[in-house]
């Protein structure tokens, strides 16, 4: 089993990260906590954590813009807790404008934090990883990586290239026993989307959860959104031994989106 594994889960104060952490910690995992949120707030968090589940924890608010922050988080977490075994690459944002007036500072940060923090991270943890002969490297890309839509050029950018980063990295790990993946998710209910279904409901005059199945309906034809937990159970499926055969594999769980 995955006890006694140490897990690094980015973006888990909040949405699908927090919901992960909370599923692989009920298999014993001791488990990184890491998000923009604040440090007495965080470990706060970390405490409940480890009472909960009788496990080690860690928190760090690193900013996963700036690789020298991503390198001293990761350094922590290792002196913190001994390893890592498992690695969610998770913390995303999102912004929607069109192309023209698409701000840099915007496409500057969707891509550092939805793409490259996921380059350092990996960097520093295969060594880790590669040493022990057993590592799991989990993205959260997104029915993005795998189609497009209008307005969303950076984020699509980014999640176009964490799955050529996944394949890249599968390839050269593939002897050591790390297997690494991207799942690609279509509309899941976390505060990420929640400013796409404000603008629906101003632009419609429509109530919050009118403007939520139109949001979901116009691309997915299951006609609901997925729950974070169900993407924190897939990638535990990842993370066991059954998987050890699927790596370099970008996996919609995406209510038939990508079938269309
Ligand atoms: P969320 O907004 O609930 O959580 C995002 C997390 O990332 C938070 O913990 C936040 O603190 C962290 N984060 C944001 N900016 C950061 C920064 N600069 N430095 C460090 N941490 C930062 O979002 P979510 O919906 O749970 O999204 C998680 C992942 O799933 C993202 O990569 C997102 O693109 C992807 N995804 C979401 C959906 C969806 O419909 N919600 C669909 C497909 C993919």
């Amino acid at each position: 089993g995955l006890k006694g594994k140490v897990a690094l889960i980015t973006g888990s104060t909040s949405g699908i990260g927090l919901a992960t952490a909370h599923v692989l910690a009920e298999q014993g995992c001791h488990i990184v906590l890491h998000g923009l949120m604040d440090q007495d707030d965080g470990l706060s968090l970390a405490s409940e954590f480890a009472a909960q589940y009788q496990i080690n924890t860690f928190f760090s608010n690193a900013d996963l813009r700036d690789a020298n922050c991503i390198h001293e988080f990761i350094n922590n977490a290792v002196n913190a807790l001994g390893s890592i075994d498992i690695l969610v690459n998770n913390a995303g944002i999102q912004h929607t404008q069109d192309v023209t007036n698409f701000p840099i500072e915007k496409w500057n940060d969707i891509i550092a934090i939805n793409l490259s923090s996921a380059f350092h991270t990996i960097q520093k943890v295969v060594p880790l990883m590669a040493k022990k002969k057993w590592g799991r490297i989990i993205n959260i890309a997104s029915v993005h990586g795998l189609v497009a839509s209008a307005n969303k050029v950076a984020y699509c950018a980014a999640k176009h290239g964490i799955i050529g980063l996944t394949k890249v990295v599968a390839i050269e790990c593939a002897e050591q026993g790390i297997t690494v993946n991207a799942i690609c998710p279509g509309w899941v209910d976390t505060p990420l989307i929640s400013k796409q279904i404000d603008t629906i409901a101003t632009d419609k005059s429509l109530s919050y959860e009118d403007a939520k199945y139109q949001l979901v309906t116009s691309k997915q034809p299951l006609p609901e959104m997925l729950i974070p937990r169900e993407i924190g159970e897939f990638v535990l499926f990842l993370c066991g031994n059954a998987a050890r055969g699927i790596t370099g594999s970008a996996l919609p769980m995406d209510g038939a989106w990508t079938a269309q």
